[in-house]
């Protein structure tokens, strides 16, 4: 399970503290990464939520987005809510303009889903992975997975069938925030596969 993974949260923007802490609780080492030789000591990252758009210039601005995509497409794992699943999207529906994701899950994700009306909401959500109990799931301006490619798995729906938790490979990605309610499971979930990575990076390096 859980344990002593050195794992980075991209720190452009966003919910960084909550998730740097939740991961400290279950004993990762937690690196903050804002450049390119950040990224390179960590066997995992986390997307926070926060803007997608804002997350996505700063990237480009601070020369992160090809080291990110580079370590998708090398097999990192990476864990983005929210807007952190906006960016691990191959396709984002409306987007602002020029907007770009780093991409690697083979999803479409609307961003805002839920209109203006509905900010922010909370609810129980059965996520069988996780088993027992339901996780409760709080929606911050969220956005949903509306395509989901042949090779991701559906980790949660809402009743009506709206997909909002999804996994491909070492890829997860949540339309809403664990980290805010102390549901940590999707975290250690996470952790266990950068601790896997960490060991084959290792391996083949050695
Ligand atoms: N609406 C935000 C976006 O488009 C996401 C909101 C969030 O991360 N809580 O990036």
């Amino acid at each position: 399970m859980a344990g002593n993974a050195r794992v980075g949260v991209l720190a452009l923007q966003g919910d960084v503290r909550e998730h740097a802490a939740l991961l400290r609780g279950l004993g990762a080492e937690v690196v903050l990464v804002r450049r390119p030789d950040e990224l390179a000591t960590v066997s995992g990252l986390v997307l926070p939520g926060g803007e997608s758009s804002v997350i996505d210039k700063l990237s480009r601005l601070f020369g992160m987005q090809e080291p990110i995509r580079a370590a998708i497409a090398a097999g990192m794992p990476m864990y983005g809510t929210c807007a952190g699943l906006i960016l691990l999207a191959d396709d984002v529906l409306d987007g602002i303009d020029g907007q770009e994701s780093f991409g690697g899950m083979d999803v479409a994700v609307r961003r805002n889903a839920f209109g203006r009306q509905t900010e922010s909401f909370e609810t129980d959500l059965d996520v069988p992975a996780l088993g027992e109990p339901a996780v409760h799931a709080t929606f911050i301006r969220a956005p949903v997975v509306e395509r989901v490619g042949a090779g991701v798995d559906v980790l949660a729906s809402l009743p009506d069938g709206t997909v909002v938790a999804v996994q491909q490979g070492s890829l997860l990605g949540t339309s809403f925030h664990p980290e805010v309610d102390g549901e940590t499971r999707f975290h250690e979930r996470f952790l266990d596969l950068a601790e896997t990575f960490a060991l084959t990076r290792e391996s083949t390096h050695a």
